[in-house]
């Protein structure tokens, strides 16, 4: 019985073979459709796929060299790996370096006896100059009454008590109402 029914199976696949052999003879394959149209450069279809693949990538390569991403904008900086202890710091900070430097060419004004640094011009007498300058300045533009009024000839500034002399005759001439200091030179 089961080589009775193997037999049988074997003829109808042999026969189911041969009629597709002969439908593939005819150009009628049941199992594939039928071309419609017969294409005899069928092998460029493929290249031109290739080629269209080849430039979507080209394409895609110079959008991303063109449009970069949100971290190539990014300006990446350099962090430091481990904390670096209160110790390490202050004594960083307090090193023998950073002290400022003791200064040996201190002597005292020879005007007023401040302290300043030798060859340097004392802080004190300075502004003492300038404010006395500055006063001097205000006379004169209370004199001129206006800007761009100012006399074509040398100022001679005079305190109390003080006379022209013979070479200041021509001069203009401002009055302090107050004794020359000793430090304000004539
Ligand atoms: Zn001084």
């Amino acid at each position: 019985m089961m080589n009775l029914a193997a037999l049988v199976h074997s003829l109808r696949r042999s026969l189911s073979r041969i009629e597709s052999r002969l439908l593939q003879a005819a150009g009628l394959d049941p199992t594939q459709p039928a071309p419609a149209l017969a294409v005899s450069g069928s092998s460029l279809l493929p290249r031109i796929d290739q080629e269209h693949q080849l430039e979507e990538e080209q394409n895609q390569e110079q959008n991303q060299e063109q449009n970069p991403g949100l971290l190539d904008s990014i300006l990446w900086m350099a962090v430091p790996k481990k904390r670096r202890t209160i110790e390490v710091n202050r004594t960083r900070r307090r090193s023998e370096n950073k002290l400022i430097k003791v200064k040996l060419n201190i002597e005292p004004c020879p005007e007023c006896g401040h302290l300043k640094q030798k060859h340097i011009l004392c802080g004190f007498c300075y502004a003492k100059v300038c404010k006395e300058t500055g006063l001097i300045r205000e006379k004169i533009r209370e004199m001129e009454g206006g800007p761009l009024r100012a006399p074509a000839v040398e100022t001679v500034v005079l305190y109390e008590g003080e006379m022209p002399r013979e070479q200041d005759k021509d001069k203009r001439i401002v009055e302090r109402a107050r004794k020359r200091p000793s430090w304000f030179n004539y």
